[in-house]
């Protein structure tokens, strides 16, 4: 041996050596596990509970764009992937479902895509059981819009995923989803697992609450109804913001771009200009359901825009 101390490759190649001289494999004995990633996060606000259960992650081999700033150049929005460290020919697709134990009541904000509708999605129902929630336990479920990837858990094997719970939606949600204008597409869905649970709905308009302390938002553009959801105990306070914002970067950091997903484009947009706004003045945590996993996050002004800032460790210490 020498004095001078060993590189790590020159460390490696000893161990290494010592390894074969022992009889070891050369091979690693344990497989690789696959990766994971964080699908709860719990945290209290006043004397409520809130959860984070993520339905699903996929990626998707598509970029961004179109589907963000589908009214710009897809140079323009490689630009801003690069700029964030984000590769521009591949995206992700998240959906955290957002559960608040108020004592009285445990609401939770949309179902999830429902078990085996799409590939990696569709986990909620096990991931509740496994953070000690049976569907049984469920009193309220708020749903924000009538979006498949928020209406698609509702419904398991042709029964209720939540028997035991009432539902509530925006007024303007149900006229139109339910009514002559619904998009083709959805139909088929809203008759298989919105419709049958008709008669355990209620109906909101902006300012009133589902429970005492959760209270409609305004954030209609994604949707004729769409619903963002104020949480309030104790003074502590946390918006659900549902399809407010879909992507981190691109919804927060370019809040006028189009989004194919939105019906109104430009109502969604000036949606998301004040309610970023709001929760950027407030400083206040927010769950938007298309945010990176476990999807709690505030949002800091940055000139005219907005920029995403994951919770840590400020909420629940
Ligand atoms: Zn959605």
């Amino acid at each position: 041996m020498t004095d001078l101390p060993l590189t790590r490759r020159a460390a490696f190649a000893v161990a290494a050596g010592a390894a074969l001289a022992a009889g070891a494999p050369a091979a690693a004995a344990t497989s690789p596990a696959g990766p994971s990633r964080p699908f709860l996060r719990r945290f209290a606000l006043g004397s409520f509970e809130v959860s984070t259960i993520t339905d699903g992650f996929m990626m998707n081999d598509a970029g961004p764009h179109p589907t963000f700033g589908e009214n710009q150049s897809a140079e323009a929005v490689a630009a801003l992937a690069a700029e964030n460290l984000l590769p521009a020919d591949r995206a992700a697709s998240m959906f955290t479902v957002t559960m608040v134990n108020t004592g009285a009541d445990v609401v939770l904000f949309d179902a999830g895509n429902g078990a085996g509708r799409r590939p990696g999605a569709g986990l909620l129902r096990e991931r509740l059981a496994a953070s000690g929630i049976a569907p049984e336990a469920v009193t309220v479920v708020v749903v924000t819009h009538f979006h498949p990837d928020h209406i698609g858990g509702l419904m398991e094997g042709g029964a209720p995923a939540f028997p035991n719970a009432r539902y509530v939606t925006g007024r303007a949600e149900w006229d139109f989803m339910t009514g002559p204008d619904a998009p083709e597409r959805l139909r088929e869905l809203i008759a298989a697992n919105v419709t049958p649970l008709a008669a355990k709905f209620g109906f909101v308009e902006p300012g009133q609450t589902a429970v005492a302390g959760i209270e409609a938002v305004d954030a209609s553009g994604h949707t004729p109804g769409h619903m963002a959801w104020h949480v309030e105990s104790e003074g502590a306070r946390l918006l659900v913001t549902a399809d407010t914002v879909n992507h981190f970067v691109f919804s927060l950091q370019r809040p006028d771009w189009h989004v194919r997903f939105d019906m109104d484009k430009e109502k969604a947009a000036a949606t998301r200009r004040r309610i970023l706004g709001m929760l950027a003045a407030d400083r206040i945590p927010f769950v938007g359901y298309h945010m990176p996993p476990p999807a709690v996050g505030f949002v800091e002004a940055a000139g005219d825009t907005f920029r995403y800032v994951p919770e840590t460790y400020q909420l629940g210490v």
